[in-house]
């Protein structure tokens, strides 16, 4: 497995971004880590391999935004990417950081707010490395493996058959215990449209990516470049 990068006091993400309502249950603050070094074929994130791009995001600064999205209500935080592990100190820190503000949130709800991250490595990866594993020991719930797109699914909020949906706490247990089969109809998809970028947020089937890329033609608008070609 690739070195490890960076410290515990900052991670470098893609993107922070909240509702998310297409990656685990709710409405939840999202946090794309940038870099990730496991290049799966078919990956609709490849702006995210670069561990040179993105920008910082300070443990201080990630605390002071899933403090405000408790007192908003938000059910939880989804960390994905890129490659969480590929900065296993700050994700380890992030985590701790999630939990600590949680305890200390004043609702109940705020308090039950489950924490899930996305990983690319394997089960037998993560036991044969448990010093760089234990980034994940925060966690509530953890969607592990390549993705592998020869082996699609319908599992909810899993990219290929092989990814596993892991449940780590009584909390995660709770939540998520009902989707480890759940096959919905239709992934959620959400579309976010800022300045001069179009951002697809959720798992896609095969086929989804081109649709909404034909119905934004439709609308009228044309992309220069996709995250998801190479
Ligand atoms: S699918 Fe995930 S693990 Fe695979 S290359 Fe893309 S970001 Fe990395």
């Amino acid at each position: 497995m690739a070195g490890l990068n960076g410290g515990a006091d900052a991670a470098r993400v893609a993107q922070v971004y909240r509702p998310v309502t297409s990656l685990g249950p709710g409405r939840r603050l999202g946090v794309w880590f940038q870099g990730c070094p496991l290049a799966c074929p078919g990956c609709m994130s490849r702006h995210t391999w670069d561990p040179a791009g993105g920008r910082e995001l300070t443990v201080g600064r990630f605390a002071e935004l899933w403090r405000a999205a408790l007192a908003d209500g938000i059910d939880g935080l989804t960390v994905s990417g890129g490659e969480p592990l590929a900065q296993a100190p700050a994700l380890a820190a992030l985590l701790a950081a999630a939990d600590e503000e949680r305890r200390r949130a004043g609702s109940a709800a705020a308090r039950a707010a489950d924490l899930l991250v996305y990983t690319g490595w394997e089960p037998e990866e993560l036991a044969a490395d448990p010093a760089t594993a234990s980034a994940l020991d925060g966690a509530d719930a953890v969607i592990t493996g390549r993705y592998r797109a020869g082996q699609p699914t319908r599992l909810a909020w899993r990219g290929s058959a092989n990814q596993r949906l892991d449940l780590r706490t009584a909390l995660g247990r709770e939540r998520y215990a009902p989707y480890l089969d759940h096959r919905p109809e239709r992934p959620e998809l959400q579309v976010q449209v800022t300045e001069g970028e179009v951002r697809v947020i959720g798992v896609p089937r095969p086929g989804d990516l081109g649709r909404i890329e034909r119905e934004l033609v439709r609308r009228g608008v044309t992309l220069r470049e996709t995250s998801w070609r190479p």
